[in-house]
């Protein structure tokens, strides 16, 4: 049994999941990388190795998600994201594993390599792929899409929000801090001071900082900015904070009530690492993925990771981490998609999406 079920046996039967990943994800030390930094407790915790054909932190959202769509008897799921959205390819990859069917309504991105492999995947799962320019134009577009799978099948799809961000999902992250509280007691790592995750929808920031809050660890969340204002604030970890919190307990009223711990807390959503726009790759990004592949060989990406790890370089070297018990949580798939796509045909998929395969990347993306 997971480690938040079996410490709220109410939740247990309340609460729908299903299991699709590889959990505990390991968690080990970045010696080299640590000691460059002068840091002598650098940890990292794996959600990169959360699946057997993809990983990711998607993958923690969706057991609850997926497990709530089933329990609603849905035979459909709807989710948005950006053209290269990893959370759109993990919702498509999961939704086929248990026989739903997924669609994904996206929004034009920046060019890049990983969005072409996690279009073609997506395509490969049997995703049905949508993408409008604006986002009335998208709205229109599922209100379609809704209808159309409604005369089909006498049901309308079950909502997945971007990101997969709903209370439902961000249970999983909450899980999470169960887990890891788990790999403390048993001596895989000391008790962090702080943790360093990306900010997108900040559904991980809020997921953990609920789960550490409940265990009463202070553990501080650093969420570094991935995404624009809108998604990633301080005002939104509030609501959704506020929201997964009542979630929570109304299926078990024995969960703690945060309101006022979570009103009080310090939130730290990290601007300054964003740079020009979503997936648009950063000098300082790029460096970062870079010397986590040169120090401990562990591959990261331009939109989330490296910018992420890039706060926790630039926080290490200004001597903000002197002494302190740091932990760098990797939310990035590392299932390597290649050899999947390698025989598909991009001209298979809508012709909104060719673009992708036929102009150039980003310049940083040669850096990587
Ligand atoms: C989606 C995603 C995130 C962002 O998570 P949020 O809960 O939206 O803040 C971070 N890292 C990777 C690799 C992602 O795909």
């Amino acid at each position: 049994m997971i480690p938040l079920f079996e410490a709220y046996p109410r939740l247990a039967q309340a609460c729908p999941y299903i299991p699709l990943g590889n959990f505990p994800t390991p968690v080990h030390s970045l010696p080299r990388l640590g000691a460059a930094l002068g840091l002598s407790q650098l940890y990292i915790k794996r959600d990169d190795l959360s699946g057997e054909v993809y990983g990711g932190n998607k993958v923690r959202k969706l057991e609850f998600i997926l497990g709530a769509a089933l329990k609603r008897q849905a035979q459909d799921v709807v989710t948005f994201g950006y053209a290269g959205s990893n959370h759109a390819l993990a919702t498509a990859i999961y939704s086929q594993q248990v026989g739903l069917r997924a669609a994904s309504m996206l929004l034009p991105q920046t060019t890049a390599a990983y969005v072409r492999h996690n279009l073609l995947r997506s395509w490969l799962a049997g995703a049905t792929l949508h993408q409008q320019t604006t986002v009335p134009r998208l709205a229109l577009a599922t209100g379609r899409h809704y209808l159309e799978r409604w005369w089909r099948t006498g049901r309308f799809p079950f909502y997945i929000p971007p990101g997969g961000s709903s209370s439902q999902g961000l249970i999983g992250f909450v899980n999470a801090a169960w887990e890891l509280q788990h790999q403390i007691t048993v001596g895989e790592l000391p008790r962090p001071d702080v943790i360093y995750v990306p900010a997108g929808t900040t559904g991980i920031m809020t997921g953990l900082l609920v789960g550490l809050r409940a265990l009463g660890l202070s553990t501080q969340v650093v969420g570094v900015q991935v995404a624009d204002g809108q998604y990633a604030s301080v005002r939104v970890v509030h609501h959704l904070g506020r929201r997964l919190n009542r979630l929570l307990r109304t299926y078990d009223p024995s969960f703690p009530d945060l309101t006022a711990t979570l009103a009080r807390q310090p939130v730290d959503v990290r601007p300054g690492f964003f740079g020009p726009g979503y997936a648009r790759y950063t000098p300082e990004g790029v460096a970062a993925v870079r010397q986590m592949a040169e120090w401990e060989g562990i591959q990261l990406e331009g939109t989330y990771t490296g910018k992420t790890l890039a706060a926790l370089l630039a926080d290490a070297r200004a001597g903000r981490l002197a002494g302190r018990t740091v932990l760098f949580w990797n939310t990035y798939n590392s299932r390597d998609l290649t050899a999947a796509v390698a025989g598909v045909d991009y001209r298979q998929l809508p012709p909104a999406f060719h673009i992708y395969f036929e102009s150039a990347d980003q310049p940083l993306e040669a850096q990587l």
